[in-house]
């Protein structure tokens, strides 16, 4: 199946001058939906993962599935003020100012097999302070995911180098 030709380009969204791309096409088709889960768990190539950690918000989406086919848990990075209990938090650079992400202090325990999940790496810079947030918990980051990759962004070379692996590379 072209999952490729499920992914929208929208020009000037959100703002003027970015090409998004759309997922949502790709959501709504249940083969294609089927078929993204499957790549991705394959992505992993067998490794045991206790959390499957997602970003706010399109990381929420695979990243529960991929949780259940794992036999690990879910853990929501979000952003502030979203998280009822005590959280940790990790400011970072963006273009134009910064954004900050948060995550449950009692989300990962020391040791944690953590796989972190979301829809797109772009720049790295949501993907970079999610990992820092493990890496402050404790966990061990076995891979980040995505499903798309921007790679002319260069977004990879943020992110540590741990093992960054992206089903569709554009
Ligand atoms: P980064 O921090 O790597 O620059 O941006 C990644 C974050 O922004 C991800 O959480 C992702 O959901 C969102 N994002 C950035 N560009 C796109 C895009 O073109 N399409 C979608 N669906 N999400 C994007």
């Amino acid at each position: 199946m072209d999952l490729r030709s499920l992914i929208r380009d929208v020009p000037d969204f959100p703002k003027e001058g970015v090409i998004f791309k759309d997922i949502t096409l790709l959501l709504q088709n249940s083969d294609a939906l089927k078929e993204t889960t499957n790549a991705l768990i394959k992505l992993l190539n067998g490794q045991k993962i206790d959390k499957v950690v997602g970003m706010e918000s399109r990381g929420f989406i695979f990243g529960p599935m991929l949780a259940n086919r794992l036999n690990a848990g879910f853990v929501p990075i979000r952003k502030p003020g979203k998280l009822p209990s005590t959280t940790l938090s990790e400011t970072y650079d963006l273009e134009y100012g910064t954004d900050t992400l948060e995550i449950h202090i009692d989300a990962i325990e020391k040791g944690d097999k953590v796989l972190i999940h979301d829809d797109v790496l772009a720049t790295g810079g949501t993907a970079n302070a999610a990992c820092k947030l493990i890496e402050r918990l404790g966990g061990e980051i076995v891979q980040c995911n995505f499903l798309i990759e921007l790679t002319f962004l260069n977004g990879s070379s943020k992110i540590n180098g741990y093992p960054t692996q992206s089903l569709l590379k554009y």
